[in-house]
């Protein structure tokens, strides 16, 4: 990888800046300080300091992001934004699972690949947490069904926990707890009780939560703490 790619990568700067710190001798690769962008380096064996400090690099990184609404859960696409381009990195992002393009919410983005298959393997039923507002007032026979489990065309899903949250203006908030993370799943099943889901944002994936301080389109890594409870 080129030392300038990197350093911009690791958010030391522009890469504009980042040829500027190279010039005045700011970066090091292995003691040598070193001048030209075009340097090849290899994050993992090179050492790499800016003004004499180690830049730490990992090997994996993981990502909490709020999604905003417009973006497509993937790496690339020819007529929408993507949630990659939302966390600039050395490495190749992906979101863990998908949100449709008008959900919003926690996806968790890295690259590693074992986490990333593990969580969204059929068989790992890891619980996902999203807040619905539905169009029509849920209530408790709802919540009946939910718990039963819904047949929906391709799948009966796992059984559900409806929680009502807010009644208001023949609208409901809710929260509902999914075990599987089958295509528009959320949206089916609020069909099926003919209460549609006008907005929808995922709040928890695992332990994982949210992050109250984060906006939309912001985000953090995850804690070793989050990191341990997914696997
Ligand atoms: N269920 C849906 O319907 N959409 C999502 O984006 C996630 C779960």
């Amino acid at each position: 990888m080129r030392i300038d790619k990197f350093l911009a990568n690791t958010k030391i700067g522009s890469r504009k800046e980042v040829k500027t710190f190279l010039k005045k001798g700011r970066v090091s690769v292995n003691g040598e300080i070193i001048k030209k962008d075009k340097t090849q380096i290899d994050p993992l064996k090179d050492i790499i300091a800016f003004d004499g400090e180690v830049i730490h690099y990992s090997q994996f990184e993981y990502y909490m992001l709020y999604k905003p609404e417009g973006y497509i859960s993937a790496t690339k696409d020819d007529s929408h934004p993507v949630v990659c381009e939302l966390i600039p990195s050395i490495h190749e992002l992906f979101p863990v699972g998908r949100l449709d393009i008008d959900t919003t919410g926690l996806l968790i983005m890295t690259n590693d690949g074992e986490l990333g298959h593990l969580l969204t393997a059929p068989k790992k039923h890891i619980p996902k947490v999203y807040e619905v507002l539905a169009d029509g007032i849920v209530n408790e026979e709802d919540q009946e069904v939910f718990k039963k489990g819904i047949p929906l065309k391709d799948f009966t899903t796992q059984s559900s926990d409806l929680r009502i949250i807010e009644v208001k203006e023949n609208k409901t908030k809710c929260h509902v707890t999914i075990h599987e993370g089958k295509f528009h799943q959320v949206k089916r099943m609020f069909v099926y009780i003919k209460k549609p889901v006008l907005s929808l944002k995922r709040i928890q994936m695992g332990d994982v939560k949210l992050d109250s301080s984060l906006k939309k389109g912001e985000y953090r890594p995850l804690t070793t703490d989050e990191i341990n409870s997914l696997y």
